[in-house]
């Protein structure tokens, strides 16, 4: 059984996150699905709003093979503590290109036995990303299309549009 970690911000999911989960249980039994708690990042969903849209947003998937999930701390350690053998992530481009490479490596560092495997953006939503969403969302323009619609209801909310 192939299990994969999907660490991410999610903030919030978009068509792009949604489209590499489906495409991802293509290749993997199992997918976590996990919200990286980051106190750093200031986030506009709070964590419970992001795991709440992501388990609507992926209800449609077979239970048993996609889990939503939080975690801090370490991927990797993350990873291994739910028998994730690799990290998923998504690439967009060449902007995504270094920092992810940089991640990648950073977390073979750490674990040789848990891989990083990238899967490539749709082409439809190669351009979409959390940050262009809000920002189009909070200039009151319409995302829908972009975003699952249990999203867009949320930053309707968010931008009182
Ligand atoms: P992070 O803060 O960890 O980068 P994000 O939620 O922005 O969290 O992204 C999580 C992962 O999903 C990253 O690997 C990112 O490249 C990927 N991703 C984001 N948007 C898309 C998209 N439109 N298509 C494919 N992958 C995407």
């Amino acid at each position: 059984m192939a299990h994969a970690l999907y660490p991410g911000s999610f903030d919030p999911p978009t068509n792009g996150h949604l489209s590499l989960v489906e495409r991802s249980l293509d290749v993997f039994d199992r997918v976590i699905v996990s919200v990286a708690i980051n106190p750093g990042k200031t986030t506009l969903f709070t964590l419970e709003e992001r795991l709440a849209l992501l388990v609507e947003c992926l209800s449609h998937l077979p239970p048993g093979r996609v889990e939503v999930t939080s975690f801090s701390g370490l991927t990797v350690e993350y990873a291994r503590s739910v028998g994730a053998t690799a990290i998923l992530r998504g690439l967009r481009g060449s902007a995504d290109f270094e920092y992810e490479y940089q991640l990648a490596v950073i977390n073979r560092h750490l674990d040789h036995e848990v891989q990083t495997v990238f899967l490539m953006a749709d082409y439809q939503w190669f351009f979409i990303s959390s940050s262009t969403v809000k920002e189009a969302a909070s200039l009151g323009a319409s995302i829908s299309g972009l975003v699952p619609p249990a999203v867009a209801r949320s930053l309707k909310g968010k931008y009182g549009g």
